[in-house]
């Protein structure tokens, strides 16, 4: 069943980490997640969606930071306020990011109790020295079991992260990685080719020049290998960065991608509807107090309507990440806007250097524009 464009996407913010990863730049507490804190976070956080505007939802999706520390109560206490407030149906899906090492038997059991449909597993690496160096807590045999674990709970809709790209980057290595999916048999994956960007350890050490980052050229050689690995696996690349068996594509990502509302809870949430984007303030202090002093309203940090073009341009950059692109026509109905000829001039080198195509009315990226997608929007600015 596709997500109803009618209906929100909510999405949920739990910023909680045992440790900081080394190319971590989210918004997440810095401090241990002690049972104190949490509690007041998520005190906060059902505050605001209580105070939310009624509207239908039917998707939900909990991530972080790291959703699996609040396996149990606080998920399914979230859990119903959704069902409460937004109408989230009985089955409808509900994602909740994990990491592999956090959860035990029971833990997945909890989580398929407190409405939980899909997991998504931080699983990165296969190779247990590189997990080091990616500051995470969990081994590549974490993974394993945590998917026989979720799988026996009977969570039948599991995605897997997975990290491209990592300094020291062989062909050799990567294929251990792709030997490692297939003996996940994931439903979904993810994944995401390193960016050495914002104020994390990694980008500190690549200032120092303490980084072999594999060149581009062996990244876009490994990505093209792993979009036919994954195709021989039954994982058909649905957007730029995801890859589904048919039907298990993510519903509630969909919703980005396709121009549709979403709306996010908890310390540095965004949100977008009717045009309007507004986003929570992104320390856990200021959130908390912010919520406490002042009411849920006050969590807003800012906010922005867009004009009819940035509407339009967005819709554009977000629909040419799937596959399936932008229809052209239905775009123009749409937003009236018509894209070949008002950016024509644009257009005209990513489509002679075979990076776009035309199929139909759609307008798409081609497998050699996916790699080199940003070169593509550039032509849209
Ligand atoms: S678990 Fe995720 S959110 Fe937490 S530090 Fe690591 S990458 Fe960042």
């Amino acid at each position: 069943m596709p997500a109803d464009p009618a209906r929100l996407g909510l999405y949920v913010h739990v910023p909680f980490c045992e440790a900081k990863c080394t190319y971590c730049h989210f918004a997440i507490d810095p401090h241990r997640p002690d049972d104190a804190r949490q509690e007041r976070y998520g005190r906060a956080l059902r505050a605001e969606m209580e105070a939310a505007p009624a509207a239908g939802a039917d998707t939900l999706y909990f991530g972080g930071g790291t959703p699996s520390l609040w396996a149990g109560a606080r998920l399914a206490q979230v859990v119903d306020l959704a069902r409460r407030r937004f109408g989230l149906p009985v089955g409808a899906e509900v994602t909740v990011e994990a990491n592999p090492a956090d959860l035990d038997a029971a833990g997945y059991r909890e989580l398929r109790d407190a409405g939980a449909t899909r997991v998504s597993l931080g699983v990165q690496s296969f190779d247990d020295a590189v997990l080091a160096e990616m500051g995470r807590l969990h081994s590549s045999a974490d993974s394993v079991r945590a998917v026989e674990r979720a799988r026996a709970a009977g969570l039948a809709n599991l995605s897997v992260d997975l990290i491209l790209g990592w300094p020291g980057e062989t062909a050799a290595r990567w294929r251990r990685s792709l030997e490692g999916v297939a003996a996940l048999a994931p439903e979904h994956l993810s994944l995401y080719v390193l960016e050495v960007e914002g104020r994390t350890l990694l980008t500190h050490r690549a200032r120092s020049g303490a980084l072999d980052l594999p060149d581009d050229d062996l990244v876009a050689d490994l990505y093209r290998r792993t979009v036919e690995t994954l195709s021989a696996l039954g994982l058909e690349r649905y957007e730029i960065s995801n890859f589904a068996r048919p039907g298990f594509e993510s519903r509630h990502n969909a919703k980005y991608w396709a121009d549709l509302p979403f709306v996010g809870f908890g310390m540095s949430a965004h949100s977008y509807r009717d045009g309007r984007r507004w986003w929570n303030i992104d320390t856990f202090g200021g959130y908390c107090r912010a919520i406490e002093e002042r009411g849920p309203a006050a969590a807003v940090a800012g906010e922005r309507m867009l004009s009819p073009r940035e509407r339009a341009e967005e819709a554009l950059f977000t629909g040419l990440r799937r596959r399936e692109g932008v229809d052209v026509v239905a775009f123009q109905a749409v937003h009236g806007m018509d894209v070949l000829a008002d950016y024509a001039t644009g257009l005209a080198a990513p489509f002679a250097a075979g990076l776009l195509e035309r199929c139909g009315s759609r307008l798409r990226l081609t497998d050699r524009g996916v790699l080199l997608s940003n070169e593509v929007f550039q032509a849209f600015v």
